[in-house]
Parts: C-alpha cells; sequence; structure tokens
C-alpha cells in the first residue's frame, strides 16, 4: 500500500520533527510542523500574532477554529503529494474534523518516550529558527558552539523548551494528544516506535517498520 499521508505523533520531545524531517528528506514527503508555522505566526507583529505567541509560551493548544481551516486548506494544496504531518492533528476534536472532511492518513507513527526520557532531552535543546535544525547540549552538539551546522545562525533555547513550560506542555500532550492514538488505533494505522533509544536508531526502525526497508 502506499503511503501518501503520514502523521507523526509524539510527546514533545520525542523526536518528532527529527524524524519527521528525515523523512521528508529522505523518502520526498513535503514536511508540514504546525508548531513551526505557528511560531512563524507568533513572530509576526499583528494581534493574531501577539496573542499565538502568548499561548505557545504558556504552553496550551492554540484554539482549532485557528488552525482547523488553515491545515484542510494545504492539504487540498496538497492533493496528489505525499506529506508528514508533524503537531496536528494534536487533539481529538482535531482528528474529527479532517475525518468530516474525508482526509485520511495511511498511517501513523507514534513515537513511545518517557516523561524522565523528555525533560532531558528538551531541557537541553537549541534551536535554529530559519534552518528549523535541532541540537542538543549533551546528545547533539553543533560543531560550533551556539552555531547552526547548516545555516550558520545563532542557536536559542526556546521559550516553550524552558522546564516549567514543558511539563505543561507534557501534561495537555497526555490529556489531549494521547487519546488520538485510540482514535486511529481503531482504523488500524499505527506504527508504534520505542523512541527513547537514540535518534539514529530510531530512524532505523522507522525505515523498517514503515517504509519496509531490508
Ligand atoms: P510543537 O513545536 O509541535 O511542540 O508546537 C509548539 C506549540 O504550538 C504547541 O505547544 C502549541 O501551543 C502550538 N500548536 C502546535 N500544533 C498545534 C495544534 N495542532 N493545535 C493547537 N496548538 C498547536
Amino acid at each position: 500500500m502506499s503511503l501518501n499521508t503520514i502523521l507523526i505523533l509524539g510527546a514533545p520531545g520525542s523526536g518528532k520533527g527529527t524524524q519527521a524531517k528525515f523523512i521528508a528528506d529522505q523518502y520526498g514527503y513535503k514536511h508540514l510542523s504546525s508548531g513551526d508555522i505557528l511560531r512563524k505566526t507568533a513572530s509576526e507583529d499583528t494581534e493574531i500574532g501577539r496573542s499565538i505567541a502568548s499561548i505557545i509560551a504558556a504552553g496550551e493548544l492554540v484554539p482549532d477554529e485557528l488552525i482547523n481551516k488553515m491545515f484542510l486548506n494545504s492539504f487540498k494544496n496538497l492533493e496528489g503529494e505525499k506529506i508528514i504531518c508533524d503537531g496536528y492533528p494534536r487533539k481529538l476534536s482535531q482528528a474529527e474534523f479532517l475525518a468530516d472532511n474525508s482526509f485520511v492518513f495511511d498511517a501513523v507513527i507514534y513515537l513511545n518516550v518517557s516523561l524522565e526520557e523528555v525533560t532531558d532531552r528538551i531541557s537541553g535543546r537549541l534551536t535554529a529558527k530559519l534552518s528549523g535544525e535541532t541540537y542538543h547540549v549533551k546528545h547533539r552538539p553543533p560543531k560550533v558552539d551556539g552555531v547552526c551546522d547548516v545555516s550558520g545562525e545563532k542557536l536559542i533555547i526556546r521559550e516553550d523548551d524552558k522546564p516549567e513550560t514543558v511539563k505543561k506542555r507534557y501534561s495537555v500532550y497526555l490529556k489531549e494528544t494521547q487519546p488520538l492514538l485510540e482514535f486511529y488505533g481503531k482504523k488500524s494505522v499505527v506504527i508504534e516506535i520505542d523512541s527513547e533509544q537514540s535518534m539514529d536508531i530510531v530512524w532505523k526502525e522507522i525505515e523498517k517498520e514503515v517504509f519496509k526497508k531490508k
């Protein structure tokens, strides 16, 4: 079966963004990251930008009205292309909205990881705003301290990667996003990957389990 539409699900810090980027680069998928799209809007000096920025900084989810139609439109514009969705849908009401509009995922990759591991990963995470690359002070340091290997830009700590917000985001994930596993589980499209392992091993598992690479 050909996999045209893939959703990657997991707690903050599970490696969704990194693995989605690998899938996009190696298998020709278009990477749609709701977090990246919302952070871009949040950086604009507009009323909606400021409102989204404060929601993200608090670790809450932005309202469905702001995101549902936007994503459905992107999906319609990309019809026929292979897409990997990272971060949307993120709660039951969003998944139901897509289903009601006849949008289906061919596969859902679930990156399973513990709170301890997530806390360790996020507490050392460094992000490059322009290139979208992420690093970790211990597990994936950049070649030059504080500088992105790809773009040369200065690395930052995301506002919502601060410890208090990470806890909040994890609890929002458990309450709002975990129920999607049951929703998509019923449609038998969920592929679970143990994401407690290193980035390279997780990628190998995804290639084996999802893309059936020998
Ligand atoms: P992420 O980079 O995926 O962790 O997303 C960063 C933040 O963007 C989240 O903590 C939410 O505030 C917001 N966000 C991303 N995707 C969604 C979504 N599907 N629904 C609501 N808020 C979202």
